[in-house]
């Protein structure tokens, strides 16, 4: 959603521009006041994705949102409480062929719905959306999307839940007002993933104190690693590092993603902090490097294809990245350095003869640590 007045056309439009690119396949703008519905007329025709109206509490500025020619209606049922301005806006929205989302909002409940629950309890938000869409139904609207959005994850979930076993309509999926980074994002994350999961949701809206761009980039992100949506762009998985690392993981990985994420080319990408365990644990990435004796061992797929000087580390996973986007995995694997494996193995053994627990005169260890526990 933009945080833009939508009378700004212009910085509206920017933003929309920025949240498209970052992922967002739809974009709500509030429509609270005339200006900003002639500011829709005016976005809705540059706009590279369609645009939903947000609006709360004034039937009008649905109807000059339609009259603005918006791809989709967002009403909350809270606010808009008068069942004659509802049915109007509906028929006027089945006229035009407008979805309507029913935008329930915990916070915003309708007070007799909130007042019969005791609450905003995840029945009362059900209920809410249950008695809007009746009075759709009256007018023959079933161009239909409802949200139970509530701040609270489990209350969230356990409302979408109802809602899914309740209507027969898309859901659109949202904690909301979850804050800013990063407990907003964990929040909006574990409400949004848990329903995905369960095969509930149609659209989603993370609800982030922070650049909106952050939501876009946070819902396409989260589609990917569910596997809902083709990856775009980098999957840069990292090792959390421990004592065998022979690299400062967080760095060489931080300093990876931003190289990586610049060349915007949908590949895995692997930082592992050894060479012991990180090639085999990582073998699934079209890419990665492992880091040993001052050297980075560099692997596509778990095998070893060149030993690159450790500071050269993150220039070669840049490099090998490019080539791949260009002459594919399988040229790239056959292009390899012919002694990478062994001068690897030899790296490999050589760590775990100093490291490793076999080659350490571990009879010494063990009277060693005994001795002193019986000091
Ligand atoms: S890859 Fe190596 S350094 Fe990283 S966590 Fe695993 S064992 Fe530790």
């Amino acid at each position: 959603m933009t945080t833009t007045k939508t009378a700004d056309v212009e910085g509206t439009l920017e933003q929309i521009y920025a949240l498209a690119g970052a992922g967002a396949d739809i974009v709500r703008c509030t429509c609270n006041e005339s200006a900003a519905a002639e500011g829709l007329a005016q976005i809705v025709p540059r706009s590279p994705v369609p645009i939903v109206a947000d609006i709360h509490f004034h039937v009008e500025m649905a109807l000059a949102a339609l009259e603005a020619g918006v791809h989709g209606l967002r009403l909350n049922p809270g606010n808009l409480r008068k069942p004659e301005e509802i049915k109007l806006v509906a028929r006027e929205a089945k006229d035009r062929g407008v979805p309507i989302r029913i935008g329930v909002n915990a916070g915003s409940l309708h007070p007799d719905v909130y007042e019969r629950f005791g609450g905003a309890t995840p029945e009362a938000l059900v209920e809410s959306a249950r008695v809007e869409l009746a009075y759709f139904e009256e007018v023959g609207f079933d161009d239909v999307k409802i949200s139970v959005k509530a701040s609270s994850v489990a209350t969230m979930i356990a409302a979408y839940r109802l809602a899914s076993a309740t209507f027969d309509y898309p859901l659109h999926l949202g904690v909301t007002e979850a804050g800013p980074l990063p407990g907003g994002l964990l929040k909006g994350t574990a409400g949004i993933a848990t329903l995905l999961a369960e095969g509930i949701g149609d659209t989603l809206r993370y609800s982030l104190t922070a650049n909106p761009v952050e939501e876009a980039w946070a819902g396409r992100q989260l589609l990917e690693v569910l596997g809902l949506r083709e990856r775009t762009g980098l999957d840069l998985i990292a090792c959390p590092s421990c004592g065998r690392a022979e690299v400062d993981v967080i760095k060489v990985a931080t300093e990876a993603q931003i190289a990586l994420t610049a060349l915007d080319i949908p590949i895995q990408v692997a930082v592992m902090g050894c060479v012991v365990n990180g090639p085999g644990e990582a073998r699934h990435a079209d890419l990665g490097i492992a880091a040993g004796k001052r050297r980075g061992h560099l692997f596509i797929r778990g095998q070893i294809i060149r030993v690159v000087p450790e500071d050269e580390m993150v220039d070669a996973l840049v490099e090998e990245a490019q080539k791949i986007a260009k002459e594919g995995i399988e040229a790239r694997l056959a292009a390899r350095d012919a002694s990478a494996e062994a001068e690897a193995a030899a790296d490999r053994a050589e760590l775990l003869d100093a490291k490793g627990a076999d080659a350490n005169n571990t009879t010494q260890v063990i009277d060693r640590i005994r001795r002193r526990e019986q000091q």
